[in-house]
């Protein structure tokens, strides 16, 4: 077994290497995205049966017509029988490949409309742990570059990859079964062939490994330059981003043409060595003519034969760099789909409650397994509470949210709401209980309405319109060129950063959620669009168990408790009031933000 060659980390980076353990997880791999199409792959085997025998009779008849129809007996007839039939399983030959490349093609097709819908899904399904270790660019080459290669494959080489490793085997069968001395003499030719095809498979696989990393890395720069194209034009960072691109593409230009160099040496030897055994067996073969060891028809049979064998190394050798992308594509699309999402539903969820306390007991946490962000913290929410996190920047607020919202799982400690784990429910019941409201609310291509909408698809217009209504937004909504029926455009540049969030807050209280999970939504609004979302938020808090990530200390003023962390510890918690008049940190992070000093002593 060859040893694995390179490795990267994260969980879509482990190639599974070469060797034998790694064609066997590739071949378990794309077998089980046949399954589904098993009997159109029978059939298509039955059409390269068929479509192989009638290839081969075609030189068994060339032997009859040059043995029985010209040597032996000078036979007309014979010449016409043996020409038709050549000709009638010629056509076969055609229609049988022409079937059986449809089959395989079209079965392909539908194997990569699936592995595209299961790529997709995937990653849909995987926590935001994953997507902390994995670049986008890399997940899109996996769903473009990589799926792609497997297109080609598909399109132009699987009918003929099947065709011609059939037509390699039966060919040596045949050509032992003819001449086992002149198969000698072909062996001779076929044993230099081997060896380059071996040591070229070795050499382009990690070759195409390469360049399947280049291209990822290549699109990453693309997707991370296009996504922040307005930063790097407000600093000016062009020439600098453009330079990064430009290396990486130098290297997967690089990483190209080591394939190119090594294919340029290797088809050239594959085509010369095919010249070299015919012009063997015109020489053994004639000379085994000449002392009555064979028959004219045999060695003419016989050529045609090693022909046919020659074509078939030929075409799988024009297939190799094709098959060893298609390989390398293959293997890293498995490996992702080999990852299995860390947070999944318990085989017997238990229901959360509608209402209840948050409580937070010996809560650590570790983004990298190793640095802790949150240590050891203990809180109890009460129902209808409004709870803010305040503390220093990179204290651990954020962290603490997310683990409240079940984005990450506590390393250990537990989270419970209503008395019920949050581990224990499912998934889908707990996104519907607690609800996380990022600070830049995310909107997709379409209306407010279907970006309202995809926090409940099966929401009502009217549903729609009464959240609106509840958060006191419709008269701020039908400002909107076509109230709820305007289209945002892509991340809703349409709107601005305020209506993105008003959006946002309709969404959450669509859901209408036990508990309400936010970054303070209010920091990057102009004072106008400020006050509806300090209206909205007034509503949609009212009476709701609420967790909100300040940074500005106004909102600690106004909230019922407030949490400081520091250090992703909780150092103290209570009434605003109380703290400030207990003189500890959170009196001096006040005092601080006020910009007045501490009173001495
Ligand atoms: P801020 O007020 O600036 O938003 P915060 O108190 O909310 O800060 P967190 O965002 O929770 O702080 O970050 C706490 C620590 O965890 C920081 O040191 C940060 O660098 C680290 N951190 C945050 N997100 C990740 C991540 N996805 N992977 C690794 N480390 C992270």
């Amino acid at each position: 077994m060859r040893a694995i060659s390179r490795r990267r980390p994260g969980p879509t980076g482990e190639e599974p290497g070469g060797g034998r353990e790694a064609r066997q997880h590739l071949g378990r791999a794309a077998w089980a995205m046949m399954r589904p199409y098993r009997r159109r792959v029978g059939l298509a085997l039955v059409a390269v049966a068929g479509a192989l025998a009638t290839t081969l009779a075609g030189p068994a008849l060339v032997e009859y017509l040059i043995n029985q129809g010209l040597v032996d007996h000078h036979s007309m007839r014979v010449v016409d029988i043996a020409g038709g039939a050549y000709l009638a399983v010629a056509a076969a030959s055609f229609a049988l490949t022409r079937w059986q490349t449809s089959l395989l093609s079209g079965t392909g097709e539908l194997v990569l409309n699936d592995l595209r819908k299961r790529v997709f899904g995937h990653l849909l399904a995987q926590p935001m742990s994953f997507y902390d270790s994995e670049s986008s660019g890399q997940l899109l080459s996996r769903m473009t570059a990589d799926i792609d290669t497997l297109e080609s494959l598909v399109q132009s080489g699987i009918g003929t990859f099947v065709m011609s490793v059939g037509l390699f085997f039966t060919s040596v069968v045949v050509l032992i079964a003819i001449s086992p001395p002149l198969f000698v003499a072909t062996a001779a030719c076929l044993v230099p062939i081997v060896a380059a095809s071996a040591r070229y498979r070795t050499a382009s696989t990690k070759a195409y490994r390469a360049v399947r990393l280049r291209i990822g890395d290549t699109v990453s720069s693309l997707d991370e330059g296009l996504a922040g194209v307005r930063v790097i034009q407000a600093f000016r960072r062009e020439r600098a981003v453009g330079e990064d691109f430009e290396r990486r593409n130098a290297d997967q230009l690089e990483a190209e043409l080591h394939t190119v160099r090594l294919a340029s040496v290797f088809f050239p030897k594959v085509e010369g060595t095919g010249v070299l055994a015919t012009a063997a067996i015109l020489l053994v073969g004639g000379a085994f003519v000449h002392l009555h060891l064979t028959s004219i028809g045999a060695v003419a049979a016989y050529v045609l034969y090693v022909g046919n064998l020659f074509n078939s190394i030929q075409s799988l050798s024009q297939l190799f760099d094709l098959l060893q992308s298609s390989g390398a594509a293959l293997s890293t699309v498995a490996t992702l789909l080999d990852t299995h999402p860390t947070m999944t539903d318990p085989d017997d969820p238990l229901p959360l409650p509608g209402s209840g306390p948050l409580q937070l007991d010996d809560v650590h946490f570790a983004y990298d397994g190793e640095r802790p962000v949150v240590t050891a913290v203990g809180l109890r929410v009460h129902p209808g509470e409004h709870l803010v996190l305040v503390g220093p920047t990179g204290a651990g607020k954020s962290t603490l949210a997310k683990l409240v919202g079940r984005l990450y799982d506590p390393s250990s400690g537990t989270i419970r709401f209503g008395g019920v784990d949050l581990r224990s429910a499912s998934i889908a019941g707990l996104r519907q209980r607690i609800v996380v409201v990022p600070q830049e609310g995310f909107l997709f291509r379409g209306s407010v309405l279907d970006n309202v909408r995809i926090a409940r698809p099966g929401a009502r217009e009217e549903e729609v319109h009464r959240a609106v209504e509840a958060l006191g937004l419709s008269d701020r909504f039908s400002e909107l060129p076509d109230g709820l029926l305007t289209e945002v455009g892509e991340r809703g540049s349409h709107l601005s950063a305020g209506e993105r969030q008003l959006v946002s807050l309709v969404r959450a209280a669509l859901t209408d959620p036990a508990v309400l999970v936010m970054d303070e939504a209010t920091s990057s609004v102009d004072p106008g669009t400020g006050r509806w979302v300090e209206t909205a938020l007034a509503h949609l808090t009212a009476g709701r168990t609420t967790i909100t990530v300040a940074h500005r200390l106004t909102i600690a003023e106004r909230a019922d408790r407030v949490a400081l962390i520091d250090g992703g510890r909780l150092v103290e918690v209570g009434a605003h009031d109380e703290l400030v008049s207990a003189g500890g940190p959170y009196a001096e992070l006040f005092a601080a933000w006020q910009g007045t000093p501490e009173p001495a002593g």
